[in-house]
């Protein structure tokens, strides 16, 4: 990779801007049929992916440019039907580039199993059974999935928890065990879920219980991901408002987010509004990564915002934001999907805890994007202007009509279907 800095490249059209991507990449041949296919996923693929295959859906694909993270270069490819988002991302990317980039880091991917018991007679003694056979329960687990062990992943240690151990609650007590498993640079379910299975008569006979769930958690807090920005106030001046204003609006809206679940959530869907695109684009689960990601920000027992935004000490605004990713570079549909594959290739993605790194970093992008829109000329200006094709359209609008009916409804201050049928009516007659 070059560079992410393409000047202009929202200027071009859709076969100029694949031409741009190709020269920047040596793509193989199987990528730029992918680039350039109207259905790159074909139906046959589709009906060997999901049960009940009647054709494919597809999202708009765009590029996330002036990302540089941890020193390198990304272009991001973005799956989002929502204007705005992937412009957001990118001018945010820029100021943050010119800041010196993003930072991010990583845990290794170490993603848990759980095994669900009920009915143990004694669950201390159950508790401390599975304990002194955590050598052999480990071993078991591997045994099932030799190939992951091979590729220097594989079960790696075990927790025994006791669901309400003084029987206090409506619900049942019962003990947990979670099996902790580096899966490498797959999301890994099946893997885990392989190993899970196959260790729970053994778990059935130690702790004289009944096995119920043998599963994933999607509560990847092993598996964790980081992203940093540091920015000075001047980087953040918008025609009207000062960096300073800028900046301090930033962070009163953080703690509104922080302190507030009616607007964390509104704040976090901002952030997913990056995370999920890139997910997504790269085949990757991204209900998965959704659940893992909004129970996190309710890890102290209250839901709030999945970012921290403050000052340090030379008045740069600092943002910062750590989720759970369970997300791969092989497995799932990474590798059966052209557009993954073409994704993952386009970005030079390396590893799984690579894609993780990158993913958050745009999730933290979109959140100062949406704030810094909130807490200036607020968040319809911009959204409004690039929503107005899409209004267009939904009006009737085709060709060339949607272009001039979107700068209308724009010029009129009106981004309304009925509006942009009463256009399309006019231009019609
Ligand atoms: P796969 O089942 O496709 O497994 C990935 C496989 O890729 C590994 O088992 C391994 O097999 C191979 N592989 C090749 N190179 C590597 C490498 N470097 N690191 C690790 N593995 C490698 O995918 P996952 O197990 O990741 O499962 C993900 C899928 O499971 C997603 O589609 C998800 O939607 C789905 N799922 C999700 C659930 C949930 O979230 N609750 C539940 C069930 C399924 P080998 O070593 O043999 O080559």
């Amino acid at each position: 990779m070059k560079t992410s800095r393409i000047p202009g490249f929202y200027k071009k059209s859709v076969s100029e801007r694949r031409e741009v991507l190709k020269d920047l990449h040596s793509f193989t041949e199987e990528e730029a049929a992918a680039l350039y296919a109207e259905a790159p996923l074909t139906g046959a693929t589709a009906d060997n992916m999901i049960e009940n295959v009647i054709g494919t859906h597809p999202l708009p694909l765009g590029l996330g440019l002036n990302f540089q993270i941890n020193g390198k270069d990304y272009i991001i490819p973005m799956a989002i039907e929502e204007a705005s988002v992937v412009a957001s991302a990118s001018h945010i990317a820029k100021i943050v580039r010119n800041a010196g980039g993003f930072t991010a880091e990583s845990t290794d991917r170490v993603m848990i199993g759980q095994i669900q018991v009920v009915g143990a007679p004694d669950l201390q003694k159950a508790k401390s059974t599975l304990l002194e056979a955590r050598d052999q329960l480990i071993q078991g687990a591997n045994d099932a999935y030799p190939s992951i062990v091979a590729r220097g992943g594989g079960a790696e240690d075990l927790e025994v928890r006791i669901l309400n151990e003084s029987s206090e609650s409506k619900y049942g007590q019962m003990l947990v065990l979670h099996l902790y498993i580096n899966t490498c640079d797959a999301m890994g379910a099946n893997i885990i879920n392989t190993m899970v299975e196959s260790i729970a008569p053994v778990v059935e006979d130690l702790t004289k219980g009944k096995v119920y769930l043998r599963i994933l958690s999607n509560y990847a807090d092993k598996s964790l991901a980081s992203a940093r920005c540091v920015i000075p106030p001047e980087l953040l001046e918008t025609g009207s408002y000062s960096g300073e204003e800028v900046r301090d609006g930033v962070v009163h809206a953080y703690e509104f987010a922080a302190m507030d679940p009616y607007r964390a959530v509104t704040h976090n869907k901002g952030i997913m509004n990056g995370i999920d695109p890139v997910v997504i684009a790269t085949g990757n689960d991204w209900r998965a990564v959704e659940a893992g990601a909004h129970a996190y920000a309710a890890r102290d027992g209250h839901y709030g915002s999945m970012t921290k935004w403050y000052a340090d000490e030379e008045g740069n605004l600092v943002g910062e934001l750590e989720l759970p990713m369970s997300v791969g570079i092989v497995g799932g549909a990474t590798r059966i999907h052209p557009m993954a594959k073409l994704s993952l290739g386009m970005m030079h993605i390396e590893s799984a805890r690579e894609l993780a790194q990158v993913i958050v970093s745009v999730g933290l992008a979109q959140n100062l994007g949406a704030l810094k829109a909130l807490v200036t000329d607020g968040i319809q200006k911009g959204h409004m202007a690039l929503h107005s094709r899409s209004v267009a359209i939904a009006a009737g609008a085709s060709g060339e009509m949607i272009d001039v009916i979107a700068e209308q409804l724009i010029e009129e201050k009106e981004i309304r279907v009925g509006k942009a049928k009463e256009l399309v009516e006019q231009h019609k007659k």
